[in-house]
């Protein structure tokens, strides 16, 4: 007989792995089938972000950037140490570690929540139930009151330079160079071509980044994307926009990237090329035919705003549904999705979701950028303040970059915060928080803020939409 849940999870991700916890708590009997093995052959829960994405790209980071803070700041400090080195396997070790930590983790949060791990491949079938075939080809079947689909995605693939994962590597590769490459190419100036340029540049690479788009981070608002381009260039980041790569082969022990320009058709070589040009929901061979589970005209399955499918009783989160490829996105739909089959009105605001850049300094945005507005017709304030004006990024010498705050003009309601500078993920938090309770900017101008702090920048730029910022001329 098969086994029977109320809910049936198929992806054992942020998405996955949240509505899994929290169908638990609520008193379900939960599920979650995952098809990812470690090394020994067990369950490796955690999906993307706490295996190949979020985590091990700022473990990165931080160590990278850990090393550019002793070598050019802390003379600067007055402190005095030896040429620093970096040595990658040990960096890389510390990398791993927190990745097991974290993934093991979550199988400990199963277990305290008696949710039940299923490994093997999951398929939706219909009638609300999972076909699972796991790693010794054995097929059963999960019967479900309810399926949540969170099945993530994968890096887009680009016939110009196939993936050897070795010298042509996708993001997951970009996380496990034993060594610092000479001249590293990074097709795709995204997100995550940032970040990942961003820490082997930092170690010494010398990074050019091959961006198809005759603009720098088109998504952002566009004052902080053109600042963010120069603080990036600023770094040592050999950002090419308008430049599309036609082909890559590997000769010699180097890649040969073939791309055009403006100016015609170019040749370079490269000790790595990393291929980065955004992501793509996964999909294949996880519906049956009849499942009922329809996808949109991009591939991702098509949901309600509840992230309903079409098939009743089942359910789709995270980066397979539409809206940006976020984790905390996917979590909170998980969260969503889980309360809703136990009978709980939830939302998600969709308005409020932040989204960060992990570089050094951050980029961070929320809301409606002032390109967005004006072309919305929306009469808006904006309020701008620049960190080069804060006593605390002076202290700590971390002067790049501004905090905006847009705002209704009429209203006076926020609408949007975007931040290029120190901690901007983590100061953007605090404008998510007041759109949250529909604040109003006055609102924030009216708050009491810590001194000496990074979060004034914040205060100076609400007060700053009132023409009133004390600290800047
Ligand atoms: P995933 O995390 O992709 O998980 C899906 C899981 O489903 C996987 O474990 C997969 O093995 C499993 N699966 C798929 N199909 C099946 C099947 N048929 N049967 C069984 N199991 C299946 N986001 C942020 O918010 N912040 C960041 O800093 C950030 N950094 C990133 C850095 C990098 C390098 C990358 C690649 C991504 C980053 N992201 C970041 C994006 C983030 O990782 C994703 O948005 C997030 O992981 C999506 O969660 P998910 O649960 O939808 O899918």
């Amino acid at each position: 007989m098969a086994d029977k849940y109320d809910v049936v999870v198929v992806g054992a991700g942020p998405g996955g792995y949240v509505a899994a916890i929290k169908a638990a708590q609520l008193g379900l009997s939960t599920a979650c089938v995952e098809e990812w093995l470690d090394d020994d052959g067990k369950i490796r829960l955690g999906g993307t972000c706490l295996n190949v994405g979020c985590i091990p790209s700022k473990a990165l980071l931080d160590s990278s950037q850990k090393f550019v803070e002793a070598r050019d700041h802390f003379a600067l400090h007055g402190i005095g140490i030896n040429k620093p080195t970096m040595d990658v396997a040990a960096m890389q070790a510390r990398k791993q570690k927190i990745v097991d930590q974290l993934t093991g983790g979550i199988t400990g949060l199963f277990k305290h929540n008696g949710v039940t791990a299923v490994q093997g491949r999951g398929k939706v079938l219909a009638g609300c139930k999972v076909e699972v075939t796991d790693k010794d080809g054995k097929v059963s079947v999960l019967e479900a009151g309810n399926i949540v689909i969170a099945a993530g995605s994968e890096p887009v693939p680009i016939p110009p330079a196939p993936v050897d994962n070795d010298y042509i590597v996708d993001s997951t590769g970009a996380l496990e160079f034993t060594e610092v490459p000479g001249r590293l190419g990074v097709i795709g100036a995204g997100v995550i071509g940032l970040e990942l340029g961003s820490v082997w540049a930092r170690l010494g690479s010398e990074v050019v980044m091959l961006e198809a788009l005759d603009e720098l981070l088109p998504m952002m608002d566009a004052q902080i994307a053109k600042e963010s381009g120069k603080i990036f260039r600023k770094q040592g980041l050999d950002i090419r926009l308008s430049t599309r790569v036609t082909g890559a082969e590997v000769k010699d022990g180097k890649v040969e990237v073939k791309f055009t320009t403006a100016d015609g058709e170019h040749v370079e070589l490269f000790d790595k090329l990393i291929v980065s040009v955004g992501r793509r929901p996964r999909t294949e061979d996880l519906l049956a035919t009849d499942s009922g589970v329809t996808l949109d005209e991009r591939g991702f399955i098509y949901v309600n705003d509840y992230c309903a499918t079409e098939a009743p009783h089942v359910y789709a989160v995270g980066d397979v549904v539409r809206g940006p490829m976020l984790a905390h996105k996917g979590m909170e739909e998980g969260v969503m999705v889980a309360e809703r089959i136990a009978g709980k009105p939830a939302q998600l605001n969709y308005d409020c979701i932040p989204s960060v850049i992990y570089t050094h300094p951050e980029v961070a945005a929320v809301g409606k950028t002032e390109q967005e507005l004006k072309s919305d017709g929306t009469a808006y304030k904006a309020g701008v303040f620049p960190f080069a004006a804060s006593g605390r990024a002076l202290a700590a010498n971390d002067t790049d970059g501004m905090v905006k705050i847009l705002a209704d003009a009429e209203t006076d309601r926020v609408l949007g915060c975007h931040i290029v500078g120190p901690s901007a993920a983590d100061l953007v938090q605090q404008i998510v928080i007041a759109m949250e309770f529909g604040s109003s900017s006055e609102d924030l101008a009216l708050t009491v803020f810590g001194h000496p702090t990074l979060s004034e920048a914040v205060h100076e730029a609400a007060l700053a939409v009132h023409g009133h910022a004390i600290h800047i001329a």
